[in-house]
């Protein structure tokens, strides 16, 4: 993992900081969730960055100005009820928690904010945060994939990998009907790449052991 120094201003406080970028890692296989096995360390606290000011919490991207008024004073609000602590350092999957929750106010985009949420599981596996934490933003990561789909986010050629994507998490959460449901609209696309069809049976052949296992 590589890590470059970059100068960050807060949107909300208007303060200067100094956070480190992540320009290079190394991904080795990944979970069934997605979740990346980093080979040189995890890299995905230090995507998120912090104001050690303020506590506004985003992408590097989202520390630029907010023109919009109203935009502001509910994202200022929003930080106001993280209740940070100047000089505290938030956990990487609590960047990533923090992070969904401003997306929203910032105006971003369903996926944008699943995919935040689904990160912020992956940190917290990857932290070994107890359980409880990781199924919340689970669940959170589902509903706004859901939404996403709803309001068609995704490309057609997108779609599959993303109802595999909102099965896994339901299996994980213990929905397999949901689960199975996802996975079987799956078949609404012509186009299903071949490892995701293998990805898909493999995550069907679970539900249905655990099924014989309960039966
Ligand atoms: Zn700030």
């Amino acid at each position: 993992m590589k890590l470059v120094p970059q100068s960050l201003t807060c949107p909300v406080c208007a303060g200067t900081f100094t956070s480190s970028l992540v320009t290079d890692f190394e991904i080795g296989e990944k979970e069934s969730d997605f979740c990346p096995r980093y080979l040189d360390g995890n890299p995905l606290p230090q995507m998120v960055h912090f104001c050690p000011e303020c506590g506004y919490t985003g992408f590097q991207p989202d520390f630029k100005p907010i023109a919009d008024a109203e935009r502001l004073a509910a994202v200022r609000r929003i930080v106001a009820s993280f209740g940070f602590v100047k000089g505290a350092v938030p956990s990487g999957p609590e960047r990533f928690r923090r992070a969904a929750v401003l997306a929203v106010y910032l105006g971003k985009s369903n996926a944008e904010v699943a995919n935040l949420y689904l990160q912020a599981t992956w940190c917290s596996r990857l932290d070994g945060e107890p359980e409880d934490a990781e199924r919340r933003a689970r669940k959170k990561a589902v509903e706004y994939l859901e939404k996403a789909l709803e309001e068609d986010e995704f490309t057609d050629s997108d779609k599959p990998v993303v109802l595999y994507l909102v099965g896994e998490l339901c299996r994980r959460l213990g929905r397999p009907t949901e689960a199975l449901l996802a996975f079987a609209k799956m078949d609404n696309y012509e186009k299903i790449e071949d490892w995701l069809a293998e990805w898909r049976e493999r995550q069907r052949e679970l539900i249905r052991e655990d099924r014989d296992d309960e039966a």
